[in-house]
């Protein structure tokens, strides 16, 4: 395996007759994990909200590769949506194994100029969506005690992060949403996990530029940002029986750049 490369998708795991939902997997570390779940065998639900087109050509990609893979829109904030999401999952497939709970998006804003709809965005795209979609496939793995979740949080919700109180505070909460319902399910075999990625190469950092990035890479021991592979394959050990003790966890995967 050579790590931190596109050659690490040579490794699958074995997710025969599984069903996975990737919220956000159009793009970015979400659809490095669609294709690695659907690669690995898994039925995979890809979840988009405005790049379709994208999401397809993830599906196609494990298509290719022998899986099999459907496409769903929704905007996995709004309860009506994801209502409409997990009918479609019923529908399809009538079970659910797999939960990756990745959707997610920036408003910074330095706090005072935070206005209170800019607030409530931000919580709801990235807090509010987690428990809306947790809550409906928690309705699923329980009627079939079986369930493994894994949310993606940020370091900004470990650290803080300037200009992005917003941002840290709604991926705090994940983490702190997973341990409970660790608690609270893990008797009935569904367990729950959160990874904390540093900063990862996609879309979502593409605007990181010049002195500020060199400075961020600098207090980074492997002195380079994160492949998005290299997030999607600890999600996708977090799914796997090897990590059947692992519940309520938070898994940080930054290079070592965070010394807590
Ligand atoms: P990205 O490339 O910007 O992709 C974000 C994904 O989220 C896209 O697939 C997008 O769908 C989807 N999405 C956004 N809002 C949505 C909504 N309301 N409903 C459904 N889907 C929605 O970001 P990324 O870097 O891969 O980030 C993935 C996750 O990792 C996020 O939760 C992010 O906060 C977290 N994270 C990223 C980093 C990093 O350095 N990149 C670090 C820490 C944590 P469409 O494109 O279809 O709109």
């Amino acid at each position: 395996m050579t790590t931190g490369t596109r050659e690490s998708f040579g490794i699958t795991f074995d997710f025969q007759g599984r069903v996975a939902l990737v919220t956000g997997a159009s793009r970015g570390i979400g659809a490095r994990v669609a294709e690695l779940l659907g690669r690995s065998n898994a039925r995979v639900l890809i979840n988009y909200f405005e790049h379709g087109e994208q999401a397809e050509q993830v599906a196609a990609a494990i298509r290719q590769a022998g899986g099999e893979a459907r496409v769903f829109h929704a905007d996995v904030s709004e309860p009506v949506e994801v209502a409409a999401l997990f009918a479609h999952l019923q529908e399809l497939w009538g079970e659910m194994h797999f939960l990756v709970n990745n959707a997610g998006a920036r408003f910074d804003a330095i706090t005072h100029s935070i206005t209170d709809e800019k607030w409530e965005q931000c919580q709801r795209v990235n807090l509010r969506s987690v428990f809306l979609v947790t809550r409906e496939a928690l309705k699923m793995m329980t009627s079939s005690r079986f369930g493994r979740i894994v949310s993606v949080s940020s370091i900004a919700g470990t650290i803080g992060s300037f200009g992005q109180s917003n941002y840290a505070a709604a991926k705090a909460g994940i983490s702190a949403l997973m341990k409970s319902i660790a608690l609270e399910y893990g008797p009935k075999n569904i367990r729950a996990n959160t990874v904390i990625p540093g900063i990862i190469e996609t879309d979502m950092t593409a605007d990181m530029k010049g002195d500020f990035k060199e400075s961020v890479l600098a207090q980074i021991p492997l002195r380079r940002f994160g492949h998005p592979e290299e997030v999607a394959y600890p999600i996708c050990f977090l799914l796997t029986e090897a990590a059947s003790y692992i519940n309520g966890a938070t898994i940080h995967i930054n290079g070592g750049g965070l010394r807590l």
